[in-house]
């Protein structure tokens, strides 16, 4: 598929929209078992894109997502900024402009690697990393109506780190007390997932 202009512009305001208006449900995630500012950072860090988006899509897609990374480092803040900032630039490392799904779960995979090493975290400890890895394997798979198993199986995954018990972030300063709440990262990660798969059905 060809990712032209147009589609950069429409997958940049949907997710930045998507993500900003969330903002009050991540944040109250967070003050569940972290320092509740969850919302307002990824809010600041998404309107910043956003006032951005004429600027970044009129770029190749690798260099719009590099942008996209670029500004969440800078305006986000708290733990989540660098890691969706590393998330973004390592996609943006390796997609090109015409880019097929084989080759989005390559450097998927490869972004997922990024967030790991610079989280000094994997799956299973209660964060983002528990609905990308999941959403690396529907995009693996393919298939007829894939947005659609994207779009269920991040909403899932996020679920599925309510009973987890956090062992990295701030979440894990909680104990045994992290579980029964889902992971504010985890939410905002399935949010964004959501999005992006609402752009490739054509709904945005
Ligand atoms: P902070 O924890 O600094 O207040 P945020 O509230 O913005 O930052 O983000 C918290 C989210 O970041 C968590 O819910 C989790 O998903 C994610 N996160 C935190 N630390 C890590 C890590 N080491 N690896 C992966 N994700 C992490
Ligand atoms: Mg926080």
């Amino acid at each position: 598929m060809i990712i032209d202009r147009g589609t950069r512009k429409r997958l940049i305001e949907t997710v930045a929209n998507r993500v900003i208006a969330s903002a009050e449900e991540l944040t109250d995630l967070d003050r569940a078992i972290g320092d509740g500012d969850h919302g307002t950072n990824m809010r600041r860090g998404f309107e910043a894109v956003l006032a951005a988006a004429d600027d970044l899509s009129a770029k190749s897609f690798g260099e719009s997502l590099k942008g996209v990374g670029t500004t969440l480092v800078m305006k986000v803040g708290g733990a989540s900024g660098p890691l969706y900032g590393t998330l973004f630039l390592s996609l943006g490392k390796s997609l090109a402009d015409d880019v097929s799904r084989e080759q989005l779960a390559d450097a998927f995979a490869a972004a997922i690697e990024a967030v790991k090493a610079r989280g000094k975290s994997d799956v299973g400890q209660k964060t983002m990393l528990d609905v990308l890895f999941p959403v690396l394997a529907v995009l693996r798979e393919g298939g007829e109506g894939f947005p659609a198993r994207l779009r269920a199986t991040a909403k899932a995954a996020a679920e599925n780190t309510i009973p987890m018990k956090a062992i990295r972030g701030r979440a894990s300063f909680l104990g045994e007390r992290s579980i029964g709440h889902m992971d504010p990262g985890a939410r905002s990660s399935a949010l964004i997932v959501d999005a992006v798969a609402d752009v490739m059905e054509g709904r945005a």
